[in-house]
């Protein structure tokens, strides 16, 4: 058979079968036959023995949350942490105001003052967490790694607006000087092999 013989062979009736057409039942009897008939099949039962095999085991997993809780990422973006400067215990913070500024959602409030040596010092900081997205960005922009994200992520509220102050988020200062300062377990904060990826400027421009 040639190839425009075999192309224009549309015959493939062996492939094909007919379907038993079984005529629709019309009695309220026969309905009822043919709902039985097409509900008990042999998957059913097989679906059955696989959950009651599971359930003889004992073998659970699922999380008996609260009690028992799954670790999270270190790098898991929660309820903000502010950090201290490991040497001298003082806050980061500067009050540059870069994460109000890059705050998409607009929930970061700061307010800033003079101190008594004429420095700027946080007067008051808020960030509303009815509104935080948790995109990071206010960990990203700070330039003097004091905001980071930390672990802490059951912060359910029964009010849409529900801020967390500036002094809830400080890291205690007994923290620090007992080295409990998470540094890297929050967005934004500096990874433990920095040094190493630190690159010398090229002299060749
Ligand atoms: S995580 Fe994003 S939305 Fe939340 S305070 Fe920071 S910048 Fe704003
Ligand atoms: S947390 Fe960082 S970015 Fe925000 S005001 Fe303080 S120093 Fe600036």
């Amino acid at each position: 058979m040639s190839k425009q013989e075999m192309f224009k062979d549309r015959n493939i009736s062996e492939d094909y079968f007919f379907l038993d057409i079984e005529d629709y039942p019309t009695t309220p009897w026969e309905k009822f036959k043919r709902v039985v008939k097409r509900s008990l099949k042999g998957e059913l039962f097989v679906g059955l023995w696989v959950v009651l095999r599971e359930m003889i085991k004992f073998d659970i997993h699922t999380v008996q949350y609260p009690e028992e809780k799954l670790p999270i990422g270190p790098r898991y973006r929660a309820v903000h942490e502010m950090k201290r400067l490991w040497e001298s215990g003082t806050e980061r913070c500067i009050g540059c105001g870069l994460c109000e500024k890059i705050c998409i959602s607009k929930c970061i409030r700061i307010e800033t003052r003079y101190d008594e040596n004429q420095r700027k010092e946080v007067g008051e900081y808020s960030i509303n967490l009815g509104r935080c997205i948790y995109c990071g960005y206010c960990a990203e922009v700070c330039p003097e790694l004091a905001i980071t994200h930390g672990g802490e992520y059951e912060n359910a509220s029964e009010q849409r607006e529900h801020f967390i102050l500036y002094e809830d988020m400080l890291t205690p200062i007994d923290d620090v000087l007992n080295k409990k300062q998470r540094e890297f377990q929050g967005f934004g904060a500096i990874t433990p092999h920095e040094d190493e990826r630190l690159k010398k400027t090229p002299l060749a421009y």
